[in-house]
């Protein structure tokens, strides 16, 4: 019978040595760890009060159920179009006038859709401009695409973006300027003139808008159509609480899309059929969608009071009401934010993000999520009253 022929044992230590250094990470994932947010959620147990999360408390409800069975029953298994289904695409562009053939992709989730905007785009020694306090993912990204990543600063209390704040980091190597509104971890929205100035200021922006439904008071402007520089990425993860099917887009014009297209390519090929086609009913249910969002709306405005009320009376804070999104970030006296959240979520388990996990500019506050039942947002936030006021005896 035959047999591989083993290697002699004396050459094994060698060929041992050769697959160490064949596994050896690659440069530029080398420094890139878990984030600070994952770190603090490993520390969950079953018994945690969670107000640490990144996603809608919210589940599907009959309707959208019934459209996913459909979409799955229906709709086909096949690769779609790199870009997605044109059905789909057709439909999102509608409103807006951006070309379904040519400024549209249908992305697995924002979070590809940075991805690939990052590597389509970013070469070593780039500059990156990025909020501080920001979404964790754009300094990583700007890093893994060999780029530096310049903070911009959002000041308290208000949080209010200042587009001479961004527009004084510009220089002769900023190739891209990051923008989220409504903001994680901030909870704010920037002013429509302010995304004008800085749309006009010369560079690619990248306006990432997935917190775009989740509003309070008045709806974000968004940078959609602000310049032929101009992406705006969306999707479906927080509006509709799927952040599981990964189903997002962009838009950019033609001649930026183009590389973002080639890259998402080679990252996703296409989104899923499935997410896709489910997309397609959402967007046809108009009647349906518009109730659902009010609903959202409305779910995240109570658990926000919930939130004020007790950060006001347990944690004597008052800050001014987050306009979107579902965090406020809420000032924590002097201490280290990163060893209070942990020990919070080891000695009381209670979840919430230091700060600082969102830049420099967060030391000293905590992103205190409101995607959590009433009750639970009041005895998380009670919990923590009660542990930093033993802290300060
Ligand atoms: N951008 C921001 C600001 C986010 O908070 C998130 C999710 N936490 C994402 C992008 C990624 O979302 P998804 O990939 O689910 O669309």
């Amino acid at each position: 019978m035959w047999r591989p022929a083993l290697p002699p044992a004396a050459r094994r230590p060698r060929a041992a040595a050769a697959t160490l250094l064949m596994m050896q990470t690659a440069k530029r994932f080398q420094d890139v760890g878990l984030s600070l947010i994952r770190q603090i959620n490993a520390l969950a147990t079953a018994q945690s009060v969670n107000l640490g999360i990144g996603q809608p408390n919210i589940e599907p409800d009959e309707t959208l159920r019934e459209m996913a069975a459909r979409a799955a029953r229906t709709g086909s298994w096949h690769y779609t179009p790199n870009a997605g289904l044109l059905s789909l695409r057709k439909k999102l562009c509608a409103p807006n006038g951006f070309d379904p053939k040519s400024e549209i992709c249908v992305v697995a989730g924002t979070q590809e859709a940075l991805y690939a905007i990052f590597q389509a785009y970013i070469d070593p020694g780039d500059e990156v401009l990025v909020p501080n306090p920001g979404f964790v993912a754009y300094p990583t990204l700007a890093r893994i695409a060999g780029g530096i990543p310049v903070t911009y600063e959002i000041e308290p209390p208000a949080w209010k973006l200042d587009a001479r704040a961004v527009l004084k980091k510009i220089t002769s190597r900023t190739k891209l300027i990051v923008i989220n509104s409504p903001s994680n971890p901030l909870g704010s929205i920037a002013d429509r003139a302010v995304l004008q100035e800085i749309a006009a200021a010369g560079p690619l922006v990248l306006s990432d808008e997935i917190y775009s439904e989740i509003w309070y008071d008045a709806p974000p402007p968004s940078m959609l159509g602000m310049g032929a520089n101009v992406v705006v990425i969306n999707g479906l993860s927080k509006s509709h609480s799927m952040t599981g099917l990964r189903l997002g887009w962009i838009f950019a014009r033609e001649a930026v899309m183009k590389p973002i297209l080639v890259a998402h390519s080679y990252i996703a090929t296409c989104a899923s059929a499935f997410s896709q086609q489910l997309a397609e009913m959402i967007h046809d249910n108009a009647e349906w969608n518009a109730s659902w969002l009010a609903s959202v709306r409305g779910q995240f405005r109570d658990q926000r009071e919930a939130a004020l009320y007790s950060i006001e009376h347990e944690l004597e804070a008052k800050i001014p009401p987050p306009t979107g999104a579902f965090y406020a970030f809420a000032p924590v006296p002097a201490c280290d934010t990163t060893s209070f959240a942990k020990s919070l979520a080891v000695d009381e388990g209670v979840l919430v993000i230091p700060g600082v996990a969102f830049g420099t500019a967060g030391e000293g506050f905590v992103r205190i999520s409101f995607a959590a039942p009433v009750q639970t947002i009041g005895s998380g936030i009670e919990r923590m009253g009660r542990y930093l006021r033993a802290a300060a005896r």
